[in-house]
Protein backbone atom coordinates (compact mmCIF):
# COMPACT_ATOMS: atom_id res chain seq x y z
CA UNK A 1 0.00 0.00 0.00
CA UNK A 2 1.30 3.96 -0.85
CA UNK A 3 2.78 6.05 2.20
CA UNK A 4 1.94 9.24 2.75
CA UNK A 5 4.68 11.03 1.82
CA UNK A 6 4.56 13.86 4.46
CA UNK A 7 3.31 11.86 7.52
CA UNK A 8 4.05 8.35 6.58
CA UNK A 9 0.80 6.61 7.24
CA UNK A 10 -0.98 4.53 4.72
CA UNK A 11 -2.93 6.14 2.21
CA UNK A 12 -6.00 3.12 0.91
CA UNK A 13 -7.31 4.92 -1.48
CA UNK A 14 -7.26 8.85 -3.08
CA UNK A 15 -4.99 10.83 -1.39
CA UNK A 16 -3.24 14.37 -3.34
CA UNK A 17 -0.71 13.56 -6.25
CA UNK A 18 2.53 15.47 -6.83
CA UNK A 19 5.09 14.83 -9.10
CA UNK A 20 6.17 11.55 -7.35
CA UNK A 21 4.87 12.31 -4.46
CA UNK A 22 1.40 11.25 -2.80
CA UNK A 23 -0.26 12.87 0.23
CA UNK A 24 -3.04 12.33 2.56
CA UNK A 25 -5.39 15.57 2.21
CA UNK A 26 -4.42 19.02 1.29
CA UNK A 27 -2.87 19.59 5.38
CA UNK A 28 0.01 17.19 4.41
CA UNK A 29 0.88 17.68 0.78
CA UNK A 30 1.79 21.52 2.48
CA UNK A 31 3.69 19.68 4.89
CA UNK A 32 5.71 18.06 2.48
CA UNK A 33 6.13 20.97 0.23
CA UNK A 34 7.63 23.19 3.14
CA UNK A 35 9.89 20.21 4.38
CA UNK A 36 11.26 20.02 0.59
CA UNK A 37 11.86 23.67 0.73
CA UNK A 38 13.98 22.63 3.65
CA UNK A 39 15.23 19.73 1.78
CA UNK A 40 16.47 21.33 -1.29
CA UNK A 41 17.32 25.08 -0.69
CA UNK A 42 19.14 27.52 1.88
CA UNK A 43 17.18 29.25 3.82
CA UNK A 44 19.13 32.54 3.06
CA UNK A 45 18.06 32.00 -0.65
CA UNK A 46 14.33 31.53 0.61
CA UNK A 47 14.28 34.49 2.08
CA UNK A 48 15.79 36.55 -0.58
CA UNK A 49 12.85 34.99 -3.13
CA UNK A 50 10.41 36.33 0.46
CA UNK A 51 11.84 39.67 0.46
CA UNK A 52 11.93 40.16 -3.27
CA UNK A 53 8.45 39.85 -2.97
CA UNK A 54 7.28 41.77 -0.60
CA UNK A 55 9.67 44.58 -1.46
CA UNK A 56 8.86 44.50 -5.51
CA UNK A 57 6.23 45.90 -7.31
CA UNK A 58 2.47 44.84 -6.26
CA UNK A 59 1.69 41.74 -8.65
CA UNK A 60 -1.86 43.22 -9.31
CA UNK A 61 -1.04 47.22 -9.58
CA UNK A 62 2.23 46.90 -10.19
CA UNK A 63 3.11 49.53 -7.59
CA UNK A 64 5.43 50.25 -4.93
CA UNK A 65 4.77 47.25 -2.15
CA UNK A 66 5.10 46.34 0.20
CA UNK A 67 3.20 43.25 -0.49
CA UNK A 68 2.29 40.19 1.52
CA UNK A 69 -0.86 38.00 1.80
CA UNK A 70 -4.33 39.55 1.68
CA UNK A 71 -7.57 37.42 2.46
CA UNK A 72 -11.03 38.27 0.83
CA UNK A 73 -13.71 36.43 1.89
CA UNK A 74 -16.77 35.91 -0.46
CA UNK A 75 -20.13 33.63 -0.24
CA UNK A 76 -23.56 33.62 -2.65
CA UNK A 77 -26.60 31.92 -1.96
CA UNK A 78 -29.27 30.10 -4.50
CA UNK A 79 -32.39 29.64 -2.04
CA UNK A 80 -31.27 26.05 -1.14
CA UNK A 81 -26.91 26.09 -1.85
CA UNK A 82 -25.09 28.15 -0.07
CA UNK A 83 -21.18 28.34 -1.18
CA UNK A 84 -18.31 30.80 0.50
CA UNK A 85 -15.11 30.75 -0.51
CA UNK A 86 -11.85 32.31 1.50
CA UNK A 87 -9.03 33.72 -1.14
CA UNK A 88 -5.72 34.47 -0.94
CA UNK A 89 -4.10 37.09 -2.62
CA UNK A 90 -0.32 38.32 -2.47
CA UNK A 91 -0.81 42.08 -3.04
CA UNK A 92 -0.04 45.66 -2.22
CA UNK A 93 -2.36 47.23 0.37
CA UNK A 94 -4.26 49.12 -2.06
CA UNK A 95 -5.41 46.37 -4.09
CA UNK A 96 -6.02 44.15 -0.71
CA UNK A 97 -8.41 46.54 0.78
CA UNK A 98 -9.95 46.76 -3.04
CA UNK A 99 -10.53 43.02 -2.94
CA UNK A 100 -11.84 42.66 0.42
CA UNK A 101 -14.77 45.59 -0.47
CA UNK A 102 -15.52 43.64 -3.53
CA UNK A 103 -16.09 40.44 -0.99
CA UNK A 104 -18.59 42.61 0.93
CA UNK A 105 -20.20 44.02 -1.79
CA UNK A 106 -20.43 40.40 -3.54
CA UNK A 107 -22.11 38.71 -0.45
CA UNK A 108 -23.71 41.44 0.93
CA UNK A 109 -25.95 41.27 -2.40
CA UNK A 110 -25.80 37.36 -3.35
CA UNK A 111 -25.11 35.87 -0.25
CA UNK A 112 -28.48 36.53 2.01
CA UNK A 113 -30.63 34.28 -0.28
CA UNK A 114 -29.91 30.39 0.72
CA UNK A 115 -31.88 29.17 3.71
CA UNK A 116 -30.71 28.80 6.31
CA UNK A 117 -26.61 28.63 5.45
CA UNK A 118 -27.00 32.19 3.61
CA UNK A 119 -28.17 33.98 6.29
CA UNK A 120 -25.24 32.30 8.65
CA UNK A 121 -22.72 32.74 6.66
CA UNK A 122 -22.92 35.90 4.98
CA UNK A 123 -22.84 37.85 8.04
CA UNK A 124 -19.66 36.02 9.33
CA UNK A 125 -18.31 36.79 5.65
CA UNK A 126 -19.42 40.41 6.19
CA UNK A 127 -17.39 40.65 9.26
CA UNK A 128 -14.04 38.59 8.35
CA UNK A 129 -13.91 41.01 5.01
CA UNK A 130 -13.90 44.33 7.33
CA UNK A 131 -11.91 42.48 10.28
CA UNK A 132 -9.14 41.96 7.95
CA UNK A 133 -9.10 45.01 6.31
CA UNK A 134 -7.16 45.88 9.16
CA UNK A 135 -4.34 43.61 8.56
CA UNK A 136 -2.02 45.53 5.70
CA UNK A 137 1.36 45.01 4.77
CA UNK A 138 3.93 45.81 7.13
CA UNK A 139 7.36 47.30 5.33
CA UNK A 140 10.28 44.99 6.50
CA UNK A 141 8.30 42.55 8.07
CA UNK A 142 7.22 39.79 6.10
CA UNK A 143 4.32 37.74 7.67
CA UNK A 144 4.68 33.63 8.02
CA UNK A 145 2.19 33.69 5.59
CA UNK A 146 3.36 35.14 2.89
CA UNK A 147 6.92 32.87 3.60
CA UNK A 148 5.42 29.60 4.09
CA UNK A 149 3.46 30.18 0.75
CA UNK A 150 6.87 31.11 -0.78
CA UNK A 151 8.24 28.09 0.89
CA UNK A 152 5.71 25.85 -0.71
CA UNK A 153 6.44 27.48 -4.16
CA UNK A 154 9.75 26.53 -4.30
CA UNK A 155 9.22 22.83 -2.79
CA UNK A 156 7.17 22.67 -5.27
CA UNK A 157 9.48 23.90 -7.84
CA UNK A 158 12.36 21.86 -6.19
CA UNK A 159 10.36 18.17 -6.60
CA UNK A 160 9.69 18.67 -9.81
CA UNK A 161 13.64 19.21 -10.69
CA UNK A 162 14.17 16.37 -8.55
CA UNK A 163 11.78 14.09 -10.51
CA UNK A 164 13.13 15.23 -13.92
CA UNK A 165 16.74 14.57 -13.05
CA UNK A 166 15.93 11.11 -11.60
CA UNK A 167 14.17 10.35 -14.41
CA UNK A 168 16.76 11.30 -16.89
CA UNK A 169 19.28 9.47 -14.53
CA UNK A 170 17.07 6.54 -14.94
CA UNK A 171 16.80 6.73 -18.49
CA UNK A 172 19.27 3.62 -20.81
CA UNK A 173 22.20 5.76 -22.33
CA UNK A 174 21.61 5.50 -26.17
CA UNK A 175 22.81 2.16 -28.03
CA UNK A 176 26.40 2.35 -29.82
CA UNK A 177 24.72 0.72 -32.31
CA UNK A 178 22.01 3.58 -32.98
CA UNK A 179 24.77 5.69 -33.39
CA UNK A 180 26.49 5.83 -37.29
CA UNK A 181 30.02 5.02 -36.52
CA UNK A 182 32.57 6.84 -38.70
CA UNK A 183 34.09 3.34 -39.36
CA UNK A 184 30.45 1.89 -40.69
CA UNK A 185 30.62 5.11 -43.71
CA UNK A 186 34.07 4.19 -44.67
CA UNK A 187 33.01 0.35 -45.40
ZN1 LIG B 1 -0.15 12.37 5.51
ZN1 LIG C 1 -1.47 46.72 -5.76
Amino acid sequence: MKKCSACGKRIALGGEAFVDQLYCNEKCRKAGLLEASERYLSHDIIMERVMDIHHGPCPMCGKEGPNDVQWHYTVWSAIFVTSHKDQPDICCRGCGIKKKWSGVLFSGTLGWWGFPFGLLLTPAQLVRNFVSMAKSPVHGKPSRELMDMIRMEMGAMALLEAANMARQAAQPPPLAAAVPSPLDQRA
